[in-house]
């Protein structure tokens, strides 16, 4: 069974490079006509990896294809895919599974609102990639990869295939857990990192501000039904700052490149979920409003 791949940018491609390698069949699904052309003059994904390129031809297509599709990993980012989701539903086959990589949260209950007769697969990962050029990505950090279905705890039968291509993963039983753990520690991090213009290692400078937001972090996991996620939530915090003193966050990374975040599924939607439990978090709240102006002062979208 083909695993179709909706997104070659850095995860997608290395996803797709990994099964392919290991004789899967695999299909690219590309934005357009355009880029379609533009990856066939490319030849192919490139991967890097320890410094060496690879070119690997995967078989590439548009949501206009007409092949069914069973098994769709959805690779882009939180704000593109409900849409790119629609634009295939007439294509999922009646129990078709889709395995959703998107950062935060809020993405995923859209996606699976455009695709209700498919399964989604929820996953939060810690592998590394970024897009060197169109089509050719580098393999930056190597990490885990956890999945999990919040409506059906039992494992899908392909977990074997990603063993066999080295996608190092877990099913986890309980995986919204999760994906609001790291939602957090992004809402703890991220914004002030772009604020204050600093590497990770910054905030050791502000541990008042850090402190605060991690409270009312934790007020509002335990609130959302996510006590698990709230554990020494702060310690975590602080232990991530220092392990990452060196790095630039995903998101400042994205500021400085002119990229649109994926705030509104981050921040964004942590004082959406606080609102919508009425729970005052006055902290969290001006901070996502800072960001916003800041975000458009750079004129990019703060959505
Ligand atoms: P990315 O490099 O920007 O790739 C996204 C890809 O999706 C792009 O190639 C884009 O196409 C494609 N796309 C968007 N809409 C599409 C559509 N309608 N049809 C077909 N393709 C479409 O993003 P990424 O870094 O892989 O991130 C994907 C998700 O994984 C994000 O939520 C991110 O937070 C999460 N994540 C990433 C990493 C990482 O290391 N990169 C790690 C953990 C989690 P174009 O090339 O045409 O623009």
């Amino acid at each position: 069974m083909s695993w179709h791949i909706l997104g070659a940018g850095s995860l997608g491609s290395l996803w797709a490079v990994r099964l392919a390698r290991c004789g899967l069949p695999v299909q690219l699904i590309l934005r357009d006509q355009s880029r379609l052309e533009a990856y066939q003059r490319a030849g192919g994904l490139t991967l890097v990896e320890q410094g060496r390129p690879q070119l690997h031809p995967i078989a590439a297509q548009t949501a206009n294809d007409p092949e069914p599709i069973q098994r769709l990993l959805v690779a882009c980012k939180a704000y593109d895919a409900e849409a790119a989701v629609a634009r295939l539903a007439p294509r999922l086959a009646a129990n078709a599974e889709l395995i959703l990589l998107q950062n935060g949260l809020g993405s995923q209950a859209a996606v699976a609102a455009q695709a209700p007769q498919a399964r989604c697969i929820l996953a939060s990962s810690t592998e590394g990639a970024f897009r060197e050029d169109d089509f050719r990505v580098v393999f930056a950090g190597h990490g885990h990869t956890w999945l999990g279905d919040p409506l059906d705890l039992s494992p899908p039968g392909w977990l074997n295939e990603l063993e066999r291509s080295g996608i190092v993963h877990d099913w986890s039983l309980d995986i919204l857990s999760r994906l609001w753990r790291k939602l957090a520690l992004n809402c703890a991090i991220n914004p002030l990192t772009v604020l204050y213009d600093c590497r990770n290692g910054g905030l050791s400078e502000h541990p008042a501000e850090i402190t605060t937001l991690c409270a009312e972090l934790g007020e509002l996991l335990e609130t959302c039904g996510q006590p698990a996620a709230a554990t020494d939530l702060h310690d975590e915090v602080l232990r991530v700052i220092q392990a990452t003193a060196a790095n630039y966050s995903s998101m400042l990374q994205d500021v400085r490149q002119g990229r649109r975040t994926e705030i509104a599924y981050l921040l964004g939607h942590a004082c959406a979920a606080a609102q919508r439990h009425n729970l005052a978090v006055p902290h969290l709240r001006a901070l996502h409003t800072r960001l916003v102006q800041h975000l458009n002062a750079h004129g990019l979208p703060s959505q």
